[in-house]
């Protein structure tokens, strides 16, 4: 696929469908392949990684159309990027209301930075996929029914992939970082957990701590690869 030339990448080149609306009724776009879908991309499922949906999106902005057999989720949580904040405007931690079976009600921690200890408190919500964001992707991945979906988040520099699979080997030699099967902490809950329970798989690319130039000039080539196919 020949990409479009720099002077074209201020626009995304194609219009997306909306999948469902957040909690404050913001659309959830979704960009569509134009062939049947093997790969899902999200970016944006915590509000506080907006690096993560800039650079899918600077990905995005390079293809001359639709991706042939890649689905592209910007925001999979809008609330949370236009407040800045990891959950959505209910102050549900999305990426731990799927509806796995190790999803619990206690309220869950996150680290305010990477250096301070995981203390900061946010809700699972009230019931394993209590949120409307959480529904619509669910409903989303059981109508396209990718072989294999790619979660962004920030950043922890790893791939996380609990089955290890060729995709998640592939990024992890292109990217340079660890490959891993967790993150090192529990997260019940967590898209990757409700992957493992049905059959889904699912690898969780974080992006490395670094300013979002450097971000940008190592991880959007390696996301076109990813849209484009030759890293699948
Ligand atoms: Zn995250």
């Amino acid at each position: 696929m020949k990409l479009r030339p720099r002077p074209q990448w201020g626009t995304i080149p194609s219009e997306p469908d909306t999948y469902g609306r957040s909690f404050l009724g913001l659309p959830l776009h979704v960009w569509r392949p134009r062939e049947t879908c093997r790969l899902l991309i999200f970016a944006g499922i915590h509000g506080e990684e907006p690096e993560t949906t800039y650079a899918l999106s600077r990905a995005l902005r390079q293809l001359p159309g639709p991706a042939e057999h890649c689905a592209v989720v910007l925001a999979a949580n809008p609330d949370g990027i236009i407040h800045g904040t990891r959950g959505n405007a209910r102050g549900v931690d999305l990426n731990r209301n799927f509806p796995s079976r190790d999803w619990q009600p206690r309220p869950v921690t996150h680290r305010s930075t990477i250096e301070d200890p995981s203390d900061v408190l946010l809700s699972p919500g009230e019931q394993a996929g209590s949120e409307p964001e959480t529904q619509a992707l669910l409903s989303l991945i059981g109508e396209l029914r990718p072989e294999a979906v790619i979660a962004l988040h920030a950043p922890l520099a790893c791939i996380d992939d609990a089955n290890e699979s060729e995709l998640g080997k592939r990024l992890a030699y292109r990217t340079g970082m660890p490959l891993v099967r967790d993150v090192g902490y529990p997260t019940p809950g967590s898209f990757g957990s409700w992957g493992s329970d049905h059959g889904v798989p699912v690898v969780t690319y974080e992006f490395p701590l670094a300013a979002t130039e450097v971000l940008m000039r190592e991880h959007v080539p390696i996301l076109v690869e990813l849209l484009t196919e030759q890293a699948l």
